[in-house]
Formats: structure tokens, C-alpha cells, sequence
């Protein structure tokens, strides 16, 4: 069975123009998801429509992330403290510590995550909420349970165990990096910077990083899903991986296997220098950095040639997979091993 994932967020005027302006309710971002997934004949299941806002026993459970920071759960849980919620919210505040520390650099937003339980998870469903404009977040996400799941432990939720211990460190790694001025962002539809190794391997270092902390069993799996023991020995990898775009038409191997290889290539980068030196290095920088930009600057700090860059990142994908890097003092840099 095949899955695409589709995230929407954008911003909607709620309010009523023949309201007074005073009357006119804040600015609303309508936050939407879309999961198609497509029976053996390659038709899509018929999708079913959530909205919280027409649910019964919807609640909001804020949670304090420091700095004026908060984690709000919007939720139909039944008895969510007596489920680990509380848990939940010192994981999510534990990961902006993390990324914090790993990268010398500062999250002033907070997250909103709904957590949805329902009788059964469609195969294909619409997703569709609305939150005040003025709220900021950082990360909007979804996890759906079924009705009565364990969140956390051994038996818990497998989507909310990735959503904390993988996509939001990783997507508080877009926000960190979109805080550095000059490095070009592709954005859809527009020409790309071939900036996304870079970009997507900082973000995997962190994420994976966290969840080597919190849950090793996640980081042996993204390890093993990755292949990052061989992936740098595969010759498509490397002479794709620097021209890696947004709209590339790979098919899902590929697109993996360049996460794993981008990871690689930042370590080995970010090994010498550490990531927060790394990170204030490219702020420095007045004019854009574009992936080729990024590529000679890599090879003018580290003082390796390319081909010695991609074999460092082989050598350390091996490492990785022997589960030696404990050893590996260098990788303290990242936020890894000790
Ligand atoms: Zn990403």
C-alpha cells in the first residue's frame, strides 16, 4: 500500500467584513492534512474528514517550555494526565534543550500538536483545524491514536514515538537554520539553491542526535532504513546528493538514501568544527549561501577534498552502523556520543 502526506497551514481571514473593527476577530490559520493512500490497484481509499472543532470533549492542555515559550495539546483523550501527557510535554521541552545546546542557537516560538484518538485510523484522511494567528507556533502536528493506545513505552503509539523523538527535533531544525540570514531555503515550485543536503542532514544529525538520547531503538531503526553503513559507497548517491532538489522526481529509495547520505556529508563537516561554530560561520557569511557556496566552504574548513569528504561520511556511516561512535569523540561535536 502506497502513502503520500500532504501539510497545509495558511492563513485565513475568519472574520466577517460587515463586523465593526473592533468586532473582527483575529486572523486564523487554517492548518490542514491530507493522507491518501492507494489500494493494490493504485486507487485511492475513500478519505474521511477530522476536524477537532466538531468533536465532543476537545480539550486544550498547555504546558510551559521556558522563555515564554508552550507546548499546546489539543486533544480528546480520555484521561489524558493518567496517560503520560505530562511525559509528553517534558520530551518536547527536553528536545528544545537539546537543540538548544547542540546548536548554540535559540527557539523563541512555541509547538501545537493535536492528539486525536479515534476508533480506528482511516487509510485516507483530511485533516482540518484553525488556530488564532497571533498564537506563532513553531510546529503545528497531528498524531492520530487508536482509541485507548499506550502513548509512550514499548506498546506505545509508533506515530507519536516518530512525531517527539524525530519530526518535531527535526522540524525545530528548519527553525533554527531559517534563523541564519543569508542561507537560501528552496521553497515549492521555484528554482532551486540546492542548498538540502545541507539543510536536511543538520536537521537529521539533530533529531537522530535526540533520539539516540531519549529512545535508541528509533535511532536503530532510521539507521538501519537509511542504510547508512553503504549508502556513501553507492556512486548515484554521491554525484546526486549536492544537486539534491525540492521537485526531483527519485523514486522514495533514492530520496531516502540522500537523508542518510546528507547526515553523513554534515558530520563529517561539522566533526572538525563542532555544529555551533559551524552555524555561526555560515551567519557571518553577507552574501547568500547557495549549495555550491556551502560545498567550498566545507572543503576550504576542513581542508579535505570532496572525494575525501564523501569517504570520511562512508567511514562514519560504518561506524554508525557498528554502534562504535560511542568511541568517537569527535562526534561530541554534533551533539552525539558521550
Ligand atoms: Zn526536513
Amino acid at each position: 500500500m502506497k502513502q503520500f502526506v500532504l501539510i497545509t497551514a495558511a492563513l485565513l481571514a475568519l472574520g466577517s467584513p460587515v463586523l465593526a473593527a473592533a468586532e473582527i476577530p483575529p486572523l486564523g490559520v487554517s492548518f490542514s492534512q491530507q493522507v491518501v493512500s492507494l489500494d493494490p490497484s493504485g486507487r485511492p481509499y475513500p478519505a474521511v474528514n477530522i476536524s477537532p472543532e466538531q468533536m465532543e470533549g476537545i480539550e486544550r492542555h498547555d504546558f510551559d517550555l521556558g522563555r515564554g515559550r508552550r507546548l499546546q495539546v489539543v486533544t480528546n483523550l480520555d484521561n489524558p494526565q493518567g496517560r503520560g501527557l505530562d511525559e509528553i510535554a517534558r520530551i518536547v521541552r527536553r528536545s528544545y534543550d537539546y537543540l538548544e545546546t547542540a546548536t548554540g542557537r535559540s527557539l523563541d516560538k512555541g509547538v501545537l500538536i493535536y492528539l486525536i484518538e479515534l476508533d480506528s485510523i482511516p487509510l485516507s484522511y483530511t485533516f482540518e483545524a484553525s488556530y488564532p494567528a497571533d498564537s506563532h507556533w513553531s510546529e503545528v502536528r497531528l498524531a492520530l491514536l487508536r482509541r485507548g493506545e499506550q502513548l509512550l513505552g514499548p506498546y506505545g503509539s509508533a506515530d507519536l514515538a516518530e512525531l517527539i523523538y524525530d519530526t518535531i527535533p527535526h522540524e525545530l531544525g528548519h527553525d533554527v537554520l531559517a534563523g541564519i540570514p543569508n542561507l537560501a531555503h528552496d521553497i515549492d515550485g521555484r528554482p532551486s539553491y540546492h542548498t538540502r543536503w545541507f539543510i536536511e542532514g543538520v536537521c537529521e544529525i539533530l533529531a537522530k542526535g535526540f533520539a539516540r538520547r531519549e529512545n535508541s531503538s528509533s535511532l536503530q531503526r532510521f539507521l538501519a532504513t537509511r542504510k547508512v553503513g553503504t549508502v556513501l559507497g553507492d556512486p548515484r548517491v554521491r554525484s546526486q546528493l549536492f544537486s539534491w532538489s525540492q521537485e526531483n522526481g527519485y523514486e522514495m529509495g533514492l530520496e531516502s538514501d540522500l537523508y542518510g547520505a546528507s547526515m553523513l556529508m554534515v558530520m563529517a563537516w561539522a566533526e572538525q568544527l563542532g555544529l555551533p561554530a559551524l552555524l555561526d560561520r555560515l551567519s557571518q557569511c553577507s552574501d547568500q549561501l547557495c549549495g555550491a557556496d556551502l560545498v567550498s566552504l566545507m572543503v576550504a574548513t576542513t581542508g579535505m577534498g570532496e572525494e575525501q569528504l564523501f569517504e570520511r561520511g562512508y567511514q562514519l556511516g560504518r561506524i554508525l552502523r557498528e554502534g562504535t561512535y560511542l568511541a568517537d569523540r569527535r562526534l561530541q561535536k554534533v551533539g552525539w556520543g558521550g
